[in-house]
């Protein structure tokens, strides 16, 4: 059988995992690390680096680095990195990639297929996006699916003969999704989904790297701009206390100079706990709405969720667990890493497409996370209103489903309808968001009222499509929807592609060597004055084995490298330490 992998393609950090004997697994990169970070670079030779060997990068050279880019997807925003511009689903296909060959150099043979992870609020365009970054990557994208619905699948998959309700809590980097799901004999139903895009850990590092920065009298947004690399390190300093916090009561932070450098004696800022818990507060708090809503959408009680599953990275923090500890009154459960579920579970999804035997007794059903639906005129008297949304498939449907809607023309001899398409919860369209509109014309001349039929198809990508039909005419329409964001037409993904095709990427077989030199490079600026120099010459020696093909000077000079890290208290590791889960 051809591979079929599974991915979770999150704004911090991706994993690649397939179902082999009868297990998902998840698949280590060129380093030998099963997370690969989202982070793209471009360095000085113009070679493309992606994963851990771009996030050191991105702490000494910012501005030929990119991180987080999976929250401009489905927007047509282009970014410069390095002299080179890329929108959102070409920095995707970078990453997405690099995990194919991961997969393709563990497995020994070619991959096409695959399934890629979603957040439940993803929206069409977004998830289009995903899609077209999948065929950039020569990927055959067999289905998008949501995270929390994958990471329900790692669960069910272990746990089939359970009868109970579960809800997943999941908090990445960059969004908060939170999905109800009930189990019943092999079954998993999801029953609603809720969530915020622009909630994750990485606002809570934020929140911390503007607390150290106002000690220095300085803000955020414009020291951002002003003083990059100072920015970049900090922030660096910044997620390494927060991770700290939440296993140790304090950390402290080495304060870097305003080129970025930390230096002789740096300033260090402590901060405890309690600190960090209340500085993060207003944070936390906006946890609560959208695990309200999936609650009070799944018709259950609170009481009801005795399965409270922790997702991602930033579920690591006491402040959120605690949180989600009280609001449901149970410890919550992480008996998988929560930096895995979402991969592992979108194995497990490809091994139902691909009717695995394994997963024969499952059944898996999830809904549309959104309401979607029509602006429509309202006639109050004499006057006709614009703006109203008309809903065709409301939020928490199951899904895939087809429903239709009948609108009518509004004046005489209306010729012409304008469909414009939305998603959103709220009753007038300026409160959604737009999705696109479709064109339907030839309608006969004849009083107002002429109906049309409209109907909506969601399928298990969760990708609408609209038709219009028009009954007098019998004439048909269908829609590729217009001013789609993030979708592009068959010659502009050719050119992508060749775009793409023409990048340089560092060689993957490399990738480890380099990997350590930009990590010795990153502690470069990390270290005393007195200590630079031992380190350079340490780097140079080892670049210059690297490029000899003396196989003993080459490892004589990386152990001399590793041993003079770890004296200086940076200790590199190379190779994950834990069992492929
Ligand atoms: P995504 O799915 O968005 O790629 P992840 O699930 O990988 O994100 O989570 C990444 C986030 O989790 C980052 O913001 C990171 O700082 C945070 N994180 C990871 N480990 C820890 C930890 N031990 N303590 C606190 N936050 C953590
Ligand atoms: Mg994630």
């Amino acid at each position: 059988m051809a591979p079929f992998i599974g991915i979770d393609l999150g704004t911090t950090n991706s994993l690649c995992a397939i179902f082999e004997d009868g297990q998902p697994k998840l698949i280590p990169n060129a380093i030998g690390q099963l997370l690969t970070p989202s982070v793209i670079g471009v360095t000085a030779a113009d070679e493309i680096l992606v994963g851990a060997a771009a996030k050191e990068l991105a702490v000494v050279q910012p501005d030929r680095c990119m991180a987080a880019f999976k929250r401009l997807m489905g927007t047509n925003r282009r970014v410069q990195i390095g002299g080179r511009e890329f929108s959102a689903p070409e920095l995707s296909s970078l990453v997405l990639k690099s995990l194919k060959q991961d997969a393709e150099a563990y497995l020994g043979k070619a991959v096409r297929d695959a399934v890629i992870t979603v957040p439940a609020y993803f929206n069409d365009n977004q998830r289009k996006a995903t899609r077209l970054a999948g065929e950039l990557a020569g990927l055959n994208v067999r289905r998008i699916i949501n995270e929390p619905t994958a990471a329900a699948l790692k669960y069910g998959f272990h746990d089939r003969q359970a009868e109970k309700y579960f809800i997943v809590i999941d908090l990445g980097g960059g969004t908060f999704d939170v999905t109800a799901m009930e189990v019943f004999e092999g079954t998993l139903e999801i029953i609603s989904t809720a969530g915020e895009s622009f909630l994750g850990g990485e606002d809570f590092t934020n929140r911390l790297t503007a607390w150290a920065l106002e000690s220095q009298k300085l803000n955020l947004e414009t020291a951002e701009m002003r003083h990059p690399q100072l920015v970049a390190r900090l922030r660096s300093e910044c997620e390494a206390a927060k991770r700290r916090l939440a296993v140790e009561s304090e950390a402290t932070i080495r304060m870097p100079d305003l080129n970025g450098d930390i230096g002789d004696d740096p300033e260090i800022l402590r901060v405890t706990q309690k600190q960090f818990d209340t500085l993060i507060d207003p944070l936390v708090k906006r946890l609560a709405r959208p695990i309200a809503k999936a609650v009070r959408d799944s018709r259950r009680e609170t009481g009801e969720f005795q399965n409270v599953i922790l997702v991602g990275g930033a579920t690591r923090m006491n402040a959120v667990r605690n949180y989600v500890k009280t609001f449901f009154g149970v410890e919550p459960l992480c008996t998988y890493d929560p930096d895995y579920v979402v991969a592992l579970g979108a194995a497990v999804q490809a091994a139902l497409i691909s009717d695995d035997r394994a997963v024969d007794d499952m059944v898996m059903t999830d809904v549309c996370p959104f309401t979607l639906g029509v602006e429509i005129v309202k006639e109050f008297g004499q006057h006709q209103m614009t703006g109203y949304f008309l809903p065709i498939i409301h939020r928490n449907t199951t899904i895939p489903v087809s429903r239709e809607q009948i609108v009518s023309t509004i004046a005489p001899n209306q010729r012409e309808v304008l469909v414009r398409v939305f998603q959103g919860e709220s009753r007038k369209v300026e409160g959604n968001l737009k999705l696109g509109e479709l064109q339907v014309s030839g309608i006969p001349p004849g009083p107002s009222g002429q109906p049309i039929q409209i109907r909506f198809t969601y399928d298990l990508n969760g990708i609408l499509e609209v038709e219009a039909f028009v009954p007098q005419t019998g004439k048909k329409f269908a829609a590729v929807l217009t001013q789609n964001a993030g979708t592009l037409s068959k010659a502009e993904i050719e050119k992508a592609l060749r775009r793409m095709q023409g990048l340089k990427f560092y060689p993957r077989d490399e990738m480890r060597n380099r990997h350590l030199v930009l990590f010795a490079e990153r502690v470069v600026g990390e270290v005393a004055s007195f200590q630079r120099d031992e380190l350079e010459s340490g780097i140079d020696q080892f670049e210059q084995a690297m490029n000899s093909g003396d196989r003993e000077w080459f490892e004589q000079s990386r152990t001399g490298l590793l041993t003079l890290l770890s004296t200086l208290g940076f200790v590199y590791e190379d190779e994950t330490q834990e069992e492929t889960p």
